[in-house]
């Protein structure tokens, strides 16, 4: 097929979107800007009541980052120094860090490998007197099985705090993901289903004295100003990013649309032997953040994609015990056998909204010829 191509298909474009809403995130930047209040501000608590509200959630809380989000929501959880928090061993290191940052330790459960998240019959046993958490992370954008994180959760008295990074709007038996923990970490990466135009993040929590802790521990651990009750830090969500998000939560469901449209044709349409194609449990309905798919033949494929136009992407290459910075975890190769197989034989296509008719077509027959 090579010398044929005909066009480059990019992993990932922002160009229809911002297309799309230039005039109004040009207004949005102009509002702010016009009032020359950048933080904490008008736009800030207005996203912060529709997006609580677009997740089915009594609270918001504003952060600079989605690392933040989940460190931030684990400390206002009272998750510290010692404690276990059970995450998947499949994921993207920010979960871990997470842990790390506020002095617990990341227990690592493979995942399943249909779908790529935690494997719920694996939790139990990785529970010990020093489990505070099971920090369950919708992967690719397809939620967990929460209903059964919910009751392992019960039965041993847990706190669940959901990593929403990639999953804003998805849905677990009709109800969004991050209205079932404690409290969720939602992160606004430009990449994002939900994405600024710089960092962002946002903590999402049914509890008020969790949303009240978390936004004063962002906020120098300040209830009020110039009195500190915590040692906090400072991670606050940017008024211009806030005016950008909401021009772009308000076409979120059209951009999570798009993506289904696009991942039901691949599902379709892709039919080679050597490839699996993602499983959707009955229970979710996935915003395919990540298109994945596995084949044992993967770097033969990315290769064959790249040489026809095609730009993909791995998540992730590596797992999490198999990284340098968590080796005092004291876990070596095969611990994880499924979170390694998913490392050694994923392959992410091209998603992204607005891809057109053809480049979804292009991708289909590229992936078919191999
Ligand atoms: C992106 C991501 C994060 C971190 O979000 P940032 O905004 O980049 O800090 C955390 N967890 C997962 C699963 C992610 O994909």
């Amino acid at each position: 097929m090579k010398g044929e191509i005909e066009m480059k298909v990019p992993f990932v474009s922002f160009k229809p979107l911002e297309k799309e809403l230039d005039s109004q995130l040009r207004a949005a930047f102009e509002r702010v800007y016009d009032r020359s209040w950048y933080i904490g501000g008008e736009e800030d608590s207005l996203f912060e009541k529709e997006f609580a509200n677009y997740c089915e959630a009594d609270y918001c809380v504003g952060t600079g980052n989605g690392l933040d989000a989940l460190m931030l929501a684990l400390k206002s959880l009272g998750v510290g120094d010692g404690d276990e928090v059970i995450v998947p061993a499949n994921t993207y290191i920010a979960t871990a860090l997470a842990v790390t940052y506020v002095g617990a330790i990341p227990v690592l459960v493979d995942p399943d490998i249909n779908t790529f998240n935690i494997d719920v019959t694996k939790v139990e046993e990785h529970i010990t007197s020093k489990t505070k958490v099971i920090m369950p992370v919708h992967l690719y954008g397809q939620p967990c099985d929460m209903n059964e994180i919910m009751k392992i959760a019960k039965k041993y008295n847990l706190f669940v705090v959901e990593d929403c990074a990639q999953a804003h709007g998805a849905t677990y038996n009709g109800k969004k993901v991050g209205s079932f923990g404690n409290a969720a970490g939602f992160s606004f990466y430009p990449g994002k289903n939900l994405g600024a135009l710089g960092d962002a993040g946002a903590i999402v929590t049914n509890d008020e004295v969790v949303a009240k802790k978390a936004r004063a521990l962002g906020n120098y651990g300040s209830d009020y100003k110039y009195h500190h009750i915590y040692k906090g830090n400072n991670s606050r969500l940017d008024e211009i990013q806030a005016a950008f998000l909401r021009v772009k939560l308000n076409i979120l469901d059209k951009v999570n649309g798009d993506r289904r449209r696009i991942a039901k044709r691949y599902i379709g349409e892709i039919n080679n032997a050597k490839v699996v194609m993602p499983s959707v449990p009955d229970y979710c309905n996935p915003v395919w953040h990540v298109f994945g798919i596995r084949t044992f033949q993967r770097n033969e494929l990315e290769k064959h994609l790249n040489e026809n136009g095609i730009s993909t992407n791995m998540h992730y290459p590596s797992p999490i015990h198999m990284h340098d910075c968590y080796r005092d975890l004291g876990y070596k190769k095969g611990d994880y056998p499924i979170a390694e197989e998913i490392s050694e034989t994923e392959l992410s296509l091209p998603m992204y909204y607005g891809m057109t008719d053809e480049e979804i077509k292009q991708v289909i027959d590229v992936v078919n010829l191999f």
